[in-house]
């Protein structure tokens, strides 16, 4: 098929999303005529702390949960360090159950805590496809004092999908706290937080056409911990800081459009993903694909892996080039050529160049064409 030249496409939005109109209409409103402090109590303030208050019961509509269980953040990444670091402290926990392609969010802040001896780690077995093995998950489990399971829901990377109510459900037969790093799933599935024994969730908006620089932390209602930021009393004495009104509001206005038009976009990015995945097939016999399996695992993600010769060497660069954006690993990763933690630990070598392709409701087939075409032109 004939595709247009000067094409710009961006497959990169694991790592983040462009902002829904929708979504910077509803801020732009807010920015131009509110703006008093939520924490004031004249007419100003109290203009803003309804906003909040609204932002606040849609996102718990949505998951189905308790607004007093939604604690607003700057991101995925403090919503992920307020959860782990206030729970070790307020529950005395000294044991952490997590898995070695979390998130550096999640990894980085277990080993702060680990090299001030707070806490000893347990890392369950993976398969070679990184899938957890849930029996290595219950023995440690069994044999352990009472720990924090920190588990993702959807890997960043490799779109691997965690079974969360069983780990849930495990996580309660053993008395042990669970949070899971939703960060990739937040929005793209209706993920109904009332069903599943959970204690913590995360989400940061920029991953769910929302803003950057706006997340939230869900606590369950009957779970406290120490805040990480100390200050004012905002966000019920947890997250110190003058709110910002302009993300919370974009953020609820996200979730507001990701729920509306979940079935569809669901339906039509997996249908990219597979179809991508069908033409990489076709035509490059010895492609191969990282992560749970090839059809499944979150929708919007698809990493291909190449075999490494001295035309895909450069092939995340020339793609740039050609107006194709990807990534070969996560956000942080992407520009150093270096394999991430997540592909070494399902064995990825040099021999191999892997490529993250995801997706969203602002792809087309066409550029799935055109991608495709342009790595054939770049290999062959
Ligand atoms: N967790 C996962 C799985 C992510 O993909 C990301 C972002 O890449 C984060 C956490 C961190 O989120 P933020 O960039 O909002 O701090």
């Amino acid at each position: 098929m004939k595709t247009r030249k000067n094409m710009k496409i961006y497959f990169d939005n694991a790592a983040t999303t462009q902002i829904d109109s929708e979504v910077a209409d509803s801020m732009t409103n807010v920015i131009n005529n509110i703006y008093g402090n939520p924490s004031s109590i004249h007419s100003f303030g109290r203009k803003s702390r309804v906003l909040i208050d609204e932002a606040r019961n849609k996102i718990a509509e949505c998951l189905n949960v308790n607004p007093t269980e939604i604690y607003f953040t700057s991101c995925g990444t403090e919503a992920i360090a307020t959860a782990i670091n206030g729970c070790i402290l307020q529950k005395d926990i000294k044991h952490i159950i997590t898995s070695p392609i979390e998130h550096h969010a999640v990894l980085h802040t277990i080993k702060s805590l680990e090299k001030k001896n707070l806490v000893e780690v347990s890392y369950v077995k993976l398969d070679d496809k990184g899938i957890i093995d849930l029996d290595d998950l219950k023995e440690i489990l069994r044999t352990k004092v009472r720990s924090m399971v920190i588990l993702m829901h959807a890997n960043n990377e490799i779109g691997n999908l965690l079974p969360m109510k069983q780990v849930g459900d495990l996580c309660s037969d053993y008395n042990a706290f669970f949070l899971s790093d939703t960060v990739q799933t937040m929005g793209k599935y209706k993920n109904n937080l009332q069903d599943i024994n959970i204690h913590f969730a995360t989400c940061s908006a920029h991953k769910l056409h929302g803003p950057k620089g706006i997340g939230f932390l869900y606590i369950n209602d009957d779970t406290s911990i120490e805040p990480l930021i100390l200050g004012g009393g905002q966000e019920r004495n947890l997250r110190a800081g003058t709110e910002n009104i302009y993300g919370i509001v974009g953020l609820a206005k996200a979730f507001e459009v990701a729920y509306r038009d979940m079935e569809k976009n669901q339906e039509f990015i997996q249908g990219l993903k597979s179809y991508m995945l069908a033409e990489l097939k076709k035509n490059i016999p010895d492609i191969k694909f990282n992560g749970e399996s090839e059809e499944d695992g979150l929708y919007t993600v698809l990493n291909a892996s190449f075999p490494l010769n001295s035309k895909t060497e450069m092939l995340l660069y020339n793609l740039d080039i050609a107006g194709i954006a990807a990534s070969g690993g996560s956000a942080c990763n992407s520009g150093v050529v270096s394999i991430s933690h997540v592909l070494k630990e399902i064995g990825a070598n040099n021999t191999r160049i892997p490529i993250r392709f995801s997706f969203s409701k602002y792809n087309t087939k066409k550029e799935v064409d055109f991608c495709v075409e342009q790595i054939l032109n770049l290999i062959n």
